[in-house]
């Protein structure tokens, strides 16, 4: 299903998690209390789909008043975490604006208490050490239509299970060769309940552990017993979760411990992207992006390089709300609410992409040589910025054409055009060079017209940019478009890889002539090139090399898509 704002249901608007919220602390369920958690697995960078369960986990616990939100590294799975992971996942969270309030977790703190609990469960008779492993235990799983088949090692003493499981955990056996699984039910449809492994025998370091562990919990057992431990309320987790839920119930129920409420809800999909940690870090290892950061990723700090504003995302989530059933949002709609968050808050500036020299051949000392304009133009508390104006300047070689269609209201021979924040100037002479293309335009300016509003009974409807060509930065412009070209890089053929969707032209990078007060933009500072687009400065940008990442046109497909 494909869903844009105009076509969600109002079914899907409506927010079933908080109605759910609601009913319980009617119902006095969780004494009132409302405790939710954000439960990444540090194996990654976030992404825009994180952000939604960010915003969601978090935006409950504020809306409620009563409890946090926790922050838990779901680390049981020593091969793919890093540190590295956990610092950008904590920096991403932050950035967002969100806090957990020192309320910051790792599962990998409750080996201990998850060890015991298998124990337990063991001594209750609802857990055996079983020797069946990887493919042949797909075969006595079976299918849902049939009941599967038990495990010899099913009825083990508890003795035995118990002596076994102490060696799991001493080493005395090589990965494989055994696991510990919960006595369920073989014939139950739901194949989770079919006797799932709990502890796995694992020889890896771990990133916070080090070697002190050579077993470790599967995500079923380790992730149920984490929201116990924390007493969290609502365990808000994504769809794909929903049949593992009666596990969740069972290992709780069976171990008699607090017992928090699972509700699924549908993750975010978005096109022209993939969503999945595992294909974002084989674009990062196989150099199809430079970095989890590449404005071109999905990523939240990718998005943040590329000039993406937390409010924008934020508000993102907001519009998209929480839905019940799968479904895709159109990357447009993600644009949208960027542009809307720029539109007020990004600083204006000039700059020409594809320059033609425009020489004013009136221009004297009469003539102002500093010109200063807003910073926002709706917004004069911004302040001012200087723009050096020069006998010759700068103007986009496609604001000039020498036989212009009826409705070209930008400058051509004998015509005139507002220079935007300057002089209205009018085109005398074109001069072309051997070759015979246009080298320079010679024009005159009206000196009454500095600073002039647009509307000031002159008959000029066009106004372009211009910079100095003599005064100005030049920039590096990183200029970006989809990292994939089919909407949904997902949908492969047998055989093909959703990197056989990347579009080759994603990036490209030109050099602009920029104002002179671009020279001072810092990271993290929003920028509209009037007539171009949003601009950021890269994290890597300096003084003397300044470079630019293209954020987001100026025209929105969104609306105009729709109507
Ligand atoms: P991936 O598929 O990218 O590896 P994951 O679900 O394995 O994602 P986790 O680190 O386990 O990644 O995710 C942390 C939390 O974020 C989980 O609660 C998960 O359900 C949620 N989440 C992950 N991806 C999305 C998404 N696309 N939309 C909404 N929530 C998501
Ligand atoms: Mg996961």
């Amino acid at each position: 299903m494909m869903v844009n704002f105009q076509t969600m249901s109002e079914e899907m608007k409506k927010d079933f998690i908080r109605e759910r919220i609601d009913h319980d602390n009617e119902s006095g369920r969780f004494e009132g209390k409302v405790v939710t958690r954000f439960p990444p697995e540090p194996n990654g960078y976030l992404h825009i789909g994180h952000a939604k369960s960010i915003c969601l986990n978090f935006g409950v616990a504020q809306e409620y008043q009563r409890g946090p939100c926790h922050l838990r590294f779901d680390d049981t799975n020593p091969a793919k975490e890093e540190q590295e992971y956990v610092d950008s996942i904590k920096e991403d969270v932050r950035w967002l604006g969100f806090d957990w309030n020192e309320q910051e977790f790792f599962a990998s703190n409750y080996f201990d208490q998850l060890y015991g609990y298998a124990v337990q469960l063991i001594k209750k008779g609802h857990a055996y050490v079983c020797d069946i492993s990887g493919d042949d235990w797909a075969e006595y799983r079976g299918v849902p239509t049939e009941p599967g088949k038990e495990s010899p090692n099913r009825n083990r003493s508890i003795e035995e299970n118990l002596t076994l499981f102490q060696k799991m955990k001493e080493g005395e056996f090589e990965e494989g060769a055994y696991v510990l699984r919960a006595k369920i039910d073989m014939t139950s449809p739901n194949l989770h309940l079919r006797d799932p492994a709990l502890y796995r025998i694992k020889k890896a370091s771990h990133h916070r552990t080090g070697e002190q562990w050579c077993i470790y919990p599967m995500y079923d057992f380790a992730h149920c017993l984490s929201d116990s431990i924390e007493e969290i309320t609502h365990s808000l987790c994504t769809l794909e979760f929903e049949v593992h839920r009666p596990l969740y119930d069972w290992i709780l129920d069976t171990l008699g411990v607090y017992h928090p409420q699972q509700i699924e809800f549908a993750r975010l999909n978005l096109t022209y992207t993939v969503l999945s940690k595992r294909k974002l870090l084989q674009l990062v290892e196989e150099g199809h992006v430079e970095s989890w950061d590449d404005p071109r990723m999905p990523t939240l700090s990718g998005l943040r390089r590329k000039g993406y504003t937390p409010a924008a995302i934020r508000q993102f989530c907001d519009t998209i709300g929480i839905a019940k059933r799968e479904n895709t949002i159109e990357l447009p709609l993600l644009e949208h609410a960027l542009r809307s968050d720029l539109e007020q808050t990004a600083s204006r500036a000039m700059v020409v992409f594809d320059p033609l020299k425009v020489v004013i051949t009136n221009y004297d000392d009469t003539c102002a040589s500093e010109i200063s304009a807003p910073v926002h133009p709706a917004d004069e508390t911004r302040g001012t910025r200087t723009l050096p104006f020069t006998k010759e300047l700068f103007i986009e070689r496609a604001d000039f054409m020498l036989d212009p269609p009826k409705k070209f209201f930008r400058l051509a021979p004998e015509k005139e055009v507002r220079l935007r924040n300057s002089y209205i100037i009018k085109c005398n002479d074109v001069i072309k060079n051997e070759s015979g293309e246009i080298s320079e335009l010679h024009c005159t300016l009206d000196p009454e017209t500095l600073g002039a509003n647009p509307s000031d009974g002159r008959k000029v409807k066009g106004v372009i940019h211009w910079v100095s060509a003599t005064s100005h930065l030049e920039i590096e412009a990183r200029l970006y478009e989809n990292l994939f070209l089919a909407e949904r890089p997902d949908e492969v053929d047998e055989g093909a890889s959703f990197t056989d969707h990347l579009n080759p032209d994603s990036l490209k990078v030109v050099t602009a002539y920029a104002e002179p007060s671009l020279g001072s933009a810092t990271c993290g500072q929003n920028y509209q090139f009037e007539r171009v687009g949003y601009f950021c400065p890269d994290n890597t940008s300096t003084p003397e090399q300044p470079v630019f990442n293209k954020t987001v046109n100026l025209k929105d497909s969104w609306g105009k898509k729709q109507s």
